[in-house]
């Protein structure tokens, strides 16, 4: 797939890998309490890493007022409280303008806190009261098991490589915590660990399809120690390999042929794209109710038939509505289908849609915001093919 540029309106922020892990984990989402929600990796890790409190946080006079209630810090404050909270902020990824953490807090900073807060589930006040800072200090904390500043690997793991034993452990560690190999961690290569890596590395390389490594004898699929596959090991909005919800806010999960796991980019592109459309449904009560997705990726990601770029959990097909029509079909609704198309192409996670009514292509190519970006396409008669890239980096 050709990832190409990111379209208007794309938003860093919008793009946080935090809303929790998909039902049937046991983590909460982000409609928890203030604090609630694991930091980007397993729900495993969330335990241990409740011990440990981010070091600036527990330090900070203020942020202690803060955290009891007493205070709350907001637009116009200045001070060490405001940097660590900037500071938290930009290792979430969040902007604040050229100034950085300058301890001043300006309507960047007021921004950022309120999308923080929205992510969260949270009120979009724009200041930092005590549950604001219980979540942010949860969302920021350092994880206790590796630094996500320094390479997880001395030297490259993959076939024909040093593939040294602490290397390959925390490769597997890390494979692992985030979905994509089940095998034991023993430091280990093997073909098992090997398939795990390819299919991470054409994720974060937004590739719908496994490339790389396919073949047993093909050796180019190396992790290097600072490349970016690997950072993306170690990154704090890292790509989970998940199961796609059953259903959710204005969407529905009409798969039933194995092709129901993807990444949590894809999950969390669903799960936006849902409420706008809602608005629309609801305001068009005869119109299809949800967005009806369908085939993902298959349970291990790779080869699936007829579905070249459904090998990485990166794109994800919208049936239009609950039948089997085309868009030639008596019972399309082209209305519906357009608020669909534009539920996903307004989310700054979402690339291209591919999809053949010559009027909606029409349409979208008059509209600066969609232009290029809803794409014909062989076979996209009677469904949407939607295309997610990876988000900037959160990489500490
Ligand atoms: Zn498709």
């Amino acid at each position: 797939m050709s990832v190409g540029g990111l379209g208007p309106g794309y938003r860093p922020e919008a793009w946080l890998g935090f809303p929790g892990a998909p039902a049937g984990r046991g983590v909460a989402g982000p409609g928890g309490a203030g604090g609630a929600g694991a930091p980007a990796g397993s729900g495993a890790a969330t335990a241990e890493a409740g011990a440990r409190r981010r070091p600036g946080f527990a330090a900070d006079a203020t942020l202690a007022r803060v955290a009891t209630g007493e205070q709350s810090i907001e637009r116009g404050a200045r001070g060490s409280g405001v940097v660590e909270v900037q500071r938290a902020l930009l290792d979430l990824g969040y902007d604040l303008g050229g100034a950085g953490a300058d301890g001043m807090f300006g309507l960047a900073c007021q921004t950022a806190v309120a999308d923080f807060q929205r992510r969260r589930g949270l009120a979009p006040s724009g200041y930092v009261d005590a549950t604001t800072l219980g979540a942010l200090e949860t969302a920021a904390r350092p994880d206790p098991r590796f630094d996500r500043a320094r390479p997880l690997i001395g030297a490259s793991v993959g076939p024909g490589q040093p593939n040294r034993t602490a290397d390959v452990k925390a490769v597997q560690e890390r494979l692992k915590d985030l979905g994509y190999y089940q095998g034991p961690v023993n430091g280990r290569f093997s073909n098992n660990v090997a398939r795990s890596l390819n299919l991470f590395d054409a994720v974060v390389r937004g590739e719908g399809q496994v490339t790389r490594g396919k073949a047993a004898w093909d050796t180019s699929m190396k992790l290097d120690p600072g490349e970016d596959a690997e950072r993306w090991l170690r990154a704090r909005n890292g790509p989970r390999w998940e199961a796609m919800p059953r259903r959710g806010t204005g969407f529905v999960n009409d798969d039933r042929d194995a092709h129901g796991y993807g990444t949590s980019w894809l999950r969390e592109t669903v799960e936006r794209a849902g409420s706008p459309y809602t608005a629309y449904a609801a305001a068009n009560p005869r119109a299809v109710q949800e967005i009806h997705i369908n085939d993902a990726s298959r349970r291990h990601g790779g080869d699936t038939i007829d579905h070249d770029t459904h090998e990485t959990g990166l794109n994800l097909d919208v049936r239009l509505g609950r039948g089997n029509i085309t868009h030639r079909s008596r019972s399309y609704d082209r209305e519906a289908t357009w608020a669909s198309i534009r539920s996903f192409l307004d989310d700054g996670s979402v690339s291209r849609v591919l999809f053949n009514d010559p009027e909606l292509l029409r349409r979208a190519e008059a509209d600066p915001r969609y232009a290029g970006r809803l794409v014909a396409c062989d076979g996209h008669d009677d469904h949407l093919h939607v295309e997610v890239v990876p988000p900037p980096i959160a990489e500490r």
